[in-house]
């Protein structure tokens, strides 16, 4: 039996944790991580479950989602076995706000309606307002800013005749961001500024840092830079004093684009960075990618497709790391759920509930499962599939069809057509055909929804007939649109009467503004290859051009003496003049001692450094205008002396020697001494008839590696 003094204490350090999560995350997290040992300790179910719960808060509000997750989820295993279960519904809600934040729409869903249904069984009405004001969230995420308004009323409609009105901030807060998104920004600043007062009233600092982040948008969009810095850095200083570092970055691409907007883009790179940062530290994987995205847009404006094309990739990747983890947390979910012991009535009604939910979700759910794809694929013809297949599981079609302008041919060309589940190929509409809806709609860059054939008639003045030839009775036709400007169309005909609604128009063009983004990313990805592609080719013509250009040069590129080629001529062309005038010929070839220590530990540019002072050296003594130093090649150099005995051979060696010595470059990884050393070769010969170059040459080099054998730093006569 667990001793009544630690269970109290385990309550009030969560009690504690509870009342100052607002102001303090990071030291309520410590609380109810102290509640937390020491509810194992004593093993008290209640106790842990409780605890966890106020971890799981604490770590969402520090951003740390995954870990959050785990937390509550294991509070909610734990209430299922518990007679009386404990913040059962705040765990559920407070698991849906994560998904929200995490972006996972139809999780986000689940929770908050398992939360809702189970607010209403125990007649909690501040937790039923909480629930609906946050499903409308989910809504609005989805842009169906009516049913969010909807539930954000209902919401307030359930705290007025409450004692405590606390939440009553949140659905005025939403109701102010739905006014915001529809761009009516008189009504989004009315609300938010009410929401503003109410937070600092309440104390409640989430609603205080949104609010502000709310009116330096409002402020953006009037135009008043200086005003939604103000605003963005107050919102900006309350997260930090928070600690809530995740939450900031959205202001921190807020003020990015504040920056942006104004052409300062290095200044507006400076609060990515930082967004990055935080990111990485939390191993937000979608804060990642929404830097990743506008660092894309940002090198793209300061022209440098290098870094451009470098963040497309790490946007890619990190897209790619989200759908795992999405797929992840479904599993993980499916299997709680299943474990959940509900029985079937009830598991009815969470997917009843509410039949316009459950509709707008399956729909909300295809559009999303369509958008992932939209970021991750540079597919089309993949995308194009994508959206049939997942299409059909929402409205039957005769008819689906997606053109696009061909200009060349003044035509729609169809690139993807499927009738009666069979693919069309090659279909084209010129444009110049007028009784074609598909024309019309691209034309006029408007949507069509048919329900009748009648209605159809009303527009062509003429007998029903689709784009495609058929005789359909429903039809729908929306333009694909880029910046204002249609690019082609996408539709969807039944042979049947009302197929079709304003409801799936929205669907459908919902859809068709993720087919154009798909389009138009995949249009600039191919520009920005292209371009890179360009790019690289002209930097292998230059390098070969150089290279061209280095072969016909007789100077060695590092060193500015003659190179290998300069000596191959001028050797055979000296030795046979020495023969021709029967004179002395010597030959010196120069190694650096144990050069590839000093590599090693110097480093390859320092030894580069080296190997330009050596040949420098070597020239300075071989100093006649018949004589010719040359670099050989790496780190071995020869020089040619005609007209020139062993004996003078031998003493330019020895001055070649002595200035090496008096220069004492250091070379602590020299095991002769401890500074660079040349080992030296030397042969002398008067040519005759049965002597070649290449035998002088030859006995040169075996001189150099005497001098190697015997210990390096020396000359050696051969
Ligand atoms: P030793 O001659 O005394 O037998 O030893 P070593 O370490 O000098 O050996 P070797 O002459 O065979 O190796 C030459 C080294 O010189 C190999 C390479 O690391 C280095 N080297 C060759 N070309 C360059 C160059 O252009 N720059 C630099 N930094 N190093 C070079
Ligand atoms: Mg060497």
């Amino acid at each position: 039996m667990p001793n009544i003094e630690t269970l109290r204490q385990i309550a009030s350090l969560n009690q504690n944790a509870k009342q100052i999560i607002n102001r303090n995350p990071q030291e309520a997290l410590a609380l109810a991580n102290e509640a937390l040992i020491l509810a194992l300790d004593v093993q008290d179910p209640t106790s842990i479950c409780s605890s966890h719960y106020f971890v799981g808060i604490g770590k969402w509000r520090l951003g740390q989602l995954n870990d959050a997750i785990t937390s509550l989820q294991e509070a909610d295993i734990i209430n299922k076995y518990l007679e009386q279960p404990i913040h059962e519904v705040e765990i559920l809600n407070t698991l849906g706000n994560i998904y929200l934040d995490l972006q996972i729409f139809d999780l986000a869903f689940t929770y908050y309606q398992m939360g809702y249904h189970k607010a209403q069984h125990q007649n909690d009405p501040r937790m039923i307002a909480t629930l609906l004001s946050n499903i409308g969230e989910i809504y609005r995420e989805l842009n169906d800013y009516d049913a969010a308004l909807d539930h954000y009323q209902m919401s307030l409609e359930g705290l007025k005749d409450l004692e405590e009105k606390d939440r009553i901030i949140y659905p005025i807060s939403n109701i102010g961001a739905v006014y915001l998104a529809q761009g009516k920004y008189d009504l989004a600043h009315e609300y938010t500024v009410q929401a503003l007062e109410l937070a600092r009233f309440y104390d409640d600092r989430i609603i205080e840092s949104l609010s502000l982040k709310f009116l330096g948008i409002l402020a953006k969009k009037n135009f008043n830079y200086s005003q939604a810095e103000d605003y963005l850095g107050q919102s900006l200083t309350l997260y930090s004093e928070t600690q809530e570092l995740l939450f900031s970055t959205d202001v921190l691409f807020e003020l990015h684009d504040l920056y942006t907007e104004q052409n300062k883009i290095q200044q507006a790179l400076i609060y990515l960075s930082e967004a990055i940062m935080i990111g990485e530290n939390l191993k937000a994987n979608h804060i990642l990618k929404q830097a990743y995205q506008r660092l894309i847009k940002d090198h793209q404006a300061l022209n440098n497709t290098q870094n451009a094309f470098y963040f497309m990739e790490k946007y890619t990747e990190v897209s790619e790391l989200i759908e795992n983890d999405k797929l992840d947390q479904k599993l993980r979910s499916i299997q709680l759920m299943k474990q959940a012991d509900i029985t079937a009535q009830e598991r009815d009604d969470y997917f009843l509930l509410n039949q316009q939910l459950e509709k707008a979700y399956q729909s909300a759910e295809v559009i999303h499962a369509i958008g992932r794809k939209v970021t991750a694929t540079n597919d089309l013809e993949a995308l194009y599939n994508i959206v049939y297949e997942n299409l059909s599981k929402l409205m039957s079609s005769t008819t689906f069809g997606i053109a696009i302008h061909n200009d060349a041919l003044k035509a729609l060309q169809y690139q993807y057509l499927i009738v009666d589940e069979e693919r069309m190929e090659n279909h084209f509409v010129s444009l110049d055909n007028k009784k074609s809806l598909a024309v019309q709609c691209f034309t006029q860059n408007r949507s069509f929804v048919f329900r009748t054939r009648e209605d159809i008639k009303d527009i062509l003045h003429q007998a029903s007939s689709s784009s495609i030839g058929n005789v359909m009775n429903s039809m729908m036709f929306v333009p694909l649109v880029i910046e204002d400007k249609a690019i082609g169309i996408i539709t969807i005909q039944n042979r049947a009467d009302h197929a079709y609604n304003e409801q799936s128009l929205k669907t459908l063009e919902t859809l068709a503004a993720y087919i154009a983004i798909a389009i138009r990313n995949t249009q600039k990805n191919n520009a920005l290859k292209a371009e890179i592609e360009e790019k690289n080719l002209i930097q292998e013509e230059l390098a070969k051009l150089n290279k061209e250009l280095q072969d016909l040069s007789e100077i060695d590129g590092l060193t500015g003496i003659a190179n290998r080629r300069h000596f191959d001529e001028f050797y055979e062309y000296e030795f046979k003049r020495c023969l021709r005038s029967q004179e002395w010929m010597s030959l010196m070839m120069l190694d650096i001692d144990h050069f590839k220590e000093y590599n090693d530990h110097y480093g390859h540019l320092q030894g580069d450094e080296i190997i330009i002072l050596i040949a420098k050296l070597i020239a300075k003594h071989a100093k006649r205008s018949s004589d010719l130093a040359v670099r050989f090649g790496g780190d071995e150099f020869i020089v040619v002396l005609s007209n020139t005995t062993q004996e003078v051979a031998h003493h330019i060696a020895m001055n070649i020697q002595k200035e090496v010595h008096a220069r004492a470059l250091p070379h602590a990884f020299n095991p002769v001494i401890p500074s660079i050393s040349l080992s030296i070769g030397i042969t002398s010969l008067i040519p005759n008839a049965d002597t070649s170059a290449n035998e002088l040459l030859d006995k040169a080099d075996q001189a150099l590696y005497k001098a190697k054998e015997n210990g390096r730093n020396q000359i050696q006569i051969y």
